[in-house]
């Protein structure tokens, strides 16, 4: 017996050792302290680049690739938990975000599992939705400190890509609002870049780099020059 809830029968009294919203904990060896006393303020999202979930978490927790993040969500939305929150995973590598670097003191990276090639699945994203509230509840992070990481990583990482659903998170108020100001009838270079790092895009790139990045959160099916459309959401929302 069981209740239908948007589609999907939910049963009561489910014990908790089986309760399907607890992640499984499948530690990877990949991590180390957080340096300098850094605790988590940013949540970077990620996407595999990987054919299965299985096949990343294997990568994920294999120590002669080095690499790791604090979760893995399958494209079913099974919930993976392989390095504590409190410890420093490696996943960011080098950028720069807000004017910060070292990411991976300063993070929580979620990998999601998706070859970067096709929608991310509703189950999927459901996981996320249920997961970013509780670690920004419990490390004190703000809808402004969820990024991708190529928000951080302009030019060396594409991830999560332009399938990923950003607008979602914002109206669940899990990520940053876009800005919706009108933008200026031009669209001066300098002025877009002065929006961009006080939106946190500070990683030191090239103007047509930094335009991809920008456009691949807010506008990834936008080509060519820049535009006065590329400035509004980087535009203050009021
Ligand atoms: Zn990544």
């Amino acid at each position: 017996m069981g209740t239908h809830v948007a589609g999907i029968q939910v049963h009561s009294a489910v014990p908790s050792t089986t309760d399907p919203q607890a992640p499984i904990w499948h530690a990877s060896p990949n991590y180390g302290p957080r340096r300098d006393g850094l605790k988590p303020s940013l949540i970077v999202l990620h996407y595999t680049a990987m054919n299965s979930a299985q096949e990343a978490l294997d990568r994920l927790c294999d120590p002669v690739h080095e690499v790791s993040a604090h979760y893995l969500i399958g494209g079913d939305g099974t919930l993976w938990h392989m390095v504590r929150e409190e410890d420093r995973a490696w996943h960011a590598g080098a950028g720069e975000w807000s004017g910060q670097k070292d990411i991976n003191s300063r993070s929580i990276g979620i990998e999601l599992d998706n070859t970067g090639r096709h929608p991310f699945s509703d189950l999927q994203m459901r996981r996320l939705e249920q997961l970013l509230p509780q670690i920004m509840h419990r490390w004190s992070i703000r809808p402004y400190g969820v990024i991708g990481h190529s928000d951080m990583a302009p030019g060396r990482k594409f991830d999560p890509g332009p399938r990923f659903d950003w607008l979602r998170l914002e109206r669940n108020k899990l990520a940053a609002p876009r800005g919706q100001n009108d933008g200026p009838l031009d669209a001066p270079m300098d002025q877009f870049r002065i929006l961009a790092q006080s939106t946190g895009f500070s990683a030191d790139v090239d103007d047509e780099t930094l335009l991809s990045a920008v456009r691949l959160r807010y506008r990834p099916w936008a080509t060519g020059p820049l535009q006065s459309a590329d400035l509004v959401p980087l535009t203050a929302r009021s």
